[in-house]
């Protein structure tokens, strides 16, 4: 039994915002991959640019933006890299004169290896990217080919010195594990190889059977095999045990940080803030509202021709806020502060979810740290199960 939230909750977010802005093209299509993506033509990618700058003018003049600042922008993919750097300055400028873009906002870049030079990495600084994530996965040859990936160790490597030589002070990479028949030797050396690099974040993700990619099927007719939980353990345990020998703050489940590097972004996300998603299948989430723009880069065009970029929308209830926000806030390492959800949806959630919190304080899954929610080690193994208690 939880208490309902009153009618008169105030749900006014935070002035500050976010912007996602989608970018569906890359060079081929990666096994596992579940994204609006895929390759398209120099005229596809051009006229889906023309849209999202109509979609940008639209939000603009609707006025929704008035008076708040967009603290970040984020270019996710797909592959934004594939974009000429004039094309992401011509798109982060169209942002700071529609959103007030804070001068000192995070502009993060999505980029994979086989796209970037460096003439064109200092052409996305010079756009103002001030944070460059690159789509690594792994350093295992014969898992990138099991990925479909279409780079090679090497080329991370060549991109990796060449967006230090080009001057980014703030790069991130991304790594998969649980990979059919991935040995716990070739996982440590991936993040071993990672490490050498000497990133400001990384990123580490269980490869997921998504339904509809080619990983999905082959798991689905048996021809691809996933790690058990044991094993998949075996690999959280070395990413884990690396990362903290080598100085970094897991921040996140699944990602990990020097200090002040953080990536804001996401940090939005799990906070339950607000955010502008722009493109094709980019969701938005302001002031309760959230929609969702069409899947496909074609119908995303082709509606926005009339401004029907998006496919639907649900406006959110005050539980299912503080719900979501409690679901994801899990998700922070350091936890998420009940004091600020008290404010922000006038419910204390020590409250209204009294039951559950006491059942996962007892079961040793949650920390007894009133006003800090926050998940214990164990708990933030069951991260997933404990959100729905929640949900
Ligand atoms: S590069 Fe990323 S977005 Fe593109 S197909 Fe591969 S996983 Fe999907």
């Amino acid at each position: 039994m939880v208490l309902p939230i009153p009618a008169e909750a105030r749900t006014a977010s935070d002035p500050d915002f976010g912007v996602y802005l989608h970018i569906p093209f890359c060079v081929s299509k990666c096994a596992y991959c579940a994204f609006s993506s895929g390759p398209a033509s120099r005229g596809i990618i051009s006229a889906y640019q023309d849209a999202v700058h109509r979609e940008i003018d639209a939000h603009a003049h609707g006025g929704a933006y008035a008076g708040r600042t967009a603290r970040t922008l984020y270019f996710g993919g797909g592959t934004p890299s594939l974009a000429a750097p004039s094309e992401i300055a011509a798109l982060i400028d169209h942002c700071r004169r529609a959103f007030a873009l804070a001068p000192n906002a995070e502009i993060t870049l999505e980029a994979n290896p086989e796209t970037v030079s460096y003439d064109r990495l200092r052409g996305f600084l010079d756009a103002g990217v001030t944070r460059i994530s690159l789509g690594v996965q792994s350093f295992d040859p014969r898992e990138l080919t099991a990925l479909r990936r279409a780079h090679s160790s090497e080329r991370v490597v060549r991109a990796w010195e060449a967006a230090r030589r080009a001057g980014c002070a703030n790069l991130s990479l991304d790594l998969i594990y649980g990979i059919p028949d991935q040995a716990p030797e070739t996982w440590t050396a991936t993040v071993d190889a990672a490490l050498a690099l000497e990133p400001d974040h990384l990123s580490a993700y269980a490869l997921t059977p998504e339904a509809g990619t080619a990983f999905g099927l082959a798991v689905e007719e048996g021809r691809a095999a996933l790690p058990s939980d044991d094993e998949v353990d075996t690999l959280e345990a070395v990413l884990h045990d690396r990362l903290d020998a080598a100085g970094f703050n897991r921040y996140e489940i699944s990602n990990y940080a020097r200090p002040g590097r953080a990536c804001r972004h996401n940090l939005l996300y799990w906070s339950g803030d607000d955010w502008l998603g722009l493109g094709a299948s980019a969701h938005s989430h302001v002031d309760g509202r959230r929609w969702w723009n069409h899947f496909d880069a074609d119908d995303y065009v082709r509606e926005g021709e009339d401004g029907r970029w998006t496919a639907d929308r649900e406006q959110l209830t005050p539980e299912r806020r503080l719900a979501e926000a409690l679901a994801f806030g899990i998700r922070m390492i350091g936890g998420i502060d009940g004091d600020r959800l008290r404010v922000r949806f006038t419910v204390d959630p020590w409250e209204r979810y009294a039951q559950p919190l006491d059942r996962l304080i007892a079961m040793g899954l949650v920390e007894p740290r009133r006003p800090l929610i926050r998940l214990t080690p164990r708990g933030l193994n069951l991260a997933d199960m404990i959100a729905e208690e929640f949900l």
